[in-house]
């Protein structure tokens, strides 16, 4: 080993070999993302012997293919998964996993067809480039690299490529009740440097019925006939509508105005018969970061503690959602339950579904939600699921049963985050600290995996968006930083 002079990091004897060979090996290596890229793999109806359609088992089957030619030793797994390996004496140390599906597209791309992948200046342009079919074969050519070199390796190492990571993973737990977890695990599926925290999940939903007011308000009275925001739990949804009755457009006026100022969305109605209907339009985000959206739940919820309600039930626990979820409120201090801690920050809540309806004709009102939170390490049953229950059912609010799902926790210490650290550094040249993320990675359920490149901090790829692309020095170095970090693992 000889001192780098530009960091700290140890640099290797094989690196230069490396270096060379992958550089050598880019063009085919684009070649090779090309061939993938341009097999549609968005998930499919099942057919017989392709679990998740024929798209995602064709690119099982091109990825089965150059595994073949590359000289490793390959297992099907049904066409669920598809497994290489680079078989050592002293058995298998480590599991690289990627995977092979992609999400659906849209027709409204600018760059080229989404599966017909394009090389423009740096970058390749095409739907997978960068999640995941491109850390997939930078991961295969770090395996072809070493076997072609002839570096010993004391054990062995695989890549998994599954083919259901974006629609539930029903691959992964294929394989997992076939095969045991590595010693070691890392998924290319997400960002540089490493990812060794995922927050615990709370999604529930919740909800109340009962006898609201039938008949029309009083004159200079709102009433709230119907709310209807929301598809997902996880989507801070940026559009959502409310039906009111006897509002005065001046009312509105004054209400809306406040409001917009709050929480920058806007609003806007149509009035017929008395009845207005009112639609809010904020931002959408991923409820893991609550605070880059613009909640157009809890828009609709401010805008009606400024008109003058009716006193029933129903807009009475209205208020009350709109008193546990104010506007702007990200980190659950509304319900009591706002924790942070060092290694994972802080706890994000989000409430993203909201129904409401008022039967003018019995008085019945029927009030549903659900809420998105993200948990730090911390947070546990007791000091959050039950504390949550506990406050709604306060303010007589019923909560769906089941518990959170847990964080998934790897010390920063252990030595895969360490190796994996070093070999980052080495390419980047910069410190590599782990860090958490409020979202989930294909690693989520296994005990020692972490999540490990490809993405670059600071560069959006646009992944499951339209011109997904991947910068090609990227994909290079990441060749490297595998064969790098399978080496320090490995070896
Ligand atoms: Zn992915």
């Amino acid at each position: 080993m000889t001192e780098n002079k530009d960091n700290d990091i140890k640099e290797p004897e094989y690196r230069e070999y490396i270096d060379r060979w992958i550089d050598g090996h880019r063009e085919e290596m684009i070649e090779d993302l090309k061939s993938l890229v341009r097999i549609a793999s968005v998930k499919g109806e099942a057919r017989e012997g392709m679990p998740f359609g024929e798209m995602p088992a064709r690119a099982v089957h091109a990825m089965q293919e150059m595994m073949e030619r590359y000289g490793l030793r390959v297992t099907n797994y049904e066409n669920y998964c598809i497994a290489g390996d680079l078989d050592a004496e002293g058995g298998k140390a480590l599991d690289i996993l990627a995977h092979l599906d992609v999400v659906p597209v849209s027709d409204t791309w600018t760059k080229t067809a989404p599966f017909e992948p394009l090389v423009e200046g740096d970058r390749i342009y095409g739907r997978g480039t960068s999640d995941d079919k491109g850390p997939a074969v930078a991961a295969l050519y770090a395996m072809r690299c070493i076997r072609e070199l002839g570096l010993d390796l004391k054990n062995g190492v695989r890549l998994i490529c599954g083919s259901d990571e974006e629609s539930g993973s029903a691959d992964l737990e294929y394989y997992y009740a076939r095969e045991k977890e590595a010693l070691y695990t890392f998924s290319p599926d997400s960002h540089y440097p490493l990812i060794n925290i995922e927050k615990g999940r709370l999604s529930r939903k919740f909800c109340a019925e009962g006898a609201g007011a039938a008949d029309a308000p009083k004159a200079g009275y709102v009433r709230i006939l119907s709310i209807n925001v929301g598809d997902a739990p996880n989507i801070v949804p940026g559009r959502g509508t409310m039906v009111i009755s006897g509002a005065s457009d001046d009312m509105l006026r004054k209400a809306a105005d406040e409001t917009e100022a709050l929480t920058g969305g806007s609003f806007s109605w149509k009035t017929e018969d008395g009845k207005s209907v009112v639609t809010a339009a904020g931002e959408s985000a991923h409820a893991a970061s609550p605070e880059l959206g613009i909640n157009s739940v809890t828009m609709l919820l401010e805008l009606i503690k400024r008109l003058p309600v009716t006193e029933d039930y129903g807009s009475a626990l209205l208020g009350r959602v709109g008193q546990l979820w104010p506007h702007g409120d990200y980190y659950g201090e509304g319900l009591g339950v706002g924790a942070c801690d060092e290694e994972s920050g802080k706890l994000t809540m989000s409430l993203d579904i909201l129904r409401y309806d008022l039967s003018e004709d019995s008085g019945m009102f029927r009030l549903e939600g659900a809420f998105d939170c993200r948990a730090p390490l911390c947070c546990d049953d007791n000091n959050l699921t039950a504390k949550v229950r506990a406050r709604l059912k306060a303010e007589g609010l019923a909560m769906e049963e089941g518990n959170m799902t847990p964080v998934h926790y790897v010390s920063a210490d252990s030595e895969i985050v360490r190796k994996l650290l070093e070999s980052y550094e080495l390419y980047f040249g910069k410190k590599g600290e782990p860090f958490a993320i409020g979202g989930g990675t294909y690693v989520h359920d296994l005990e020692r995996g972490v999540a490990f490149g490809c993405a670059v901090p600071g560069v959006d790829n646009r992944m499951h968006g339209d011109d997904e692309f991947m910068e090609i020095p990227v994909l290079v170095t990441s060749a490297k930083i595998f064969a790098d970090a399978i080496m320090r693992l490995c070896s």
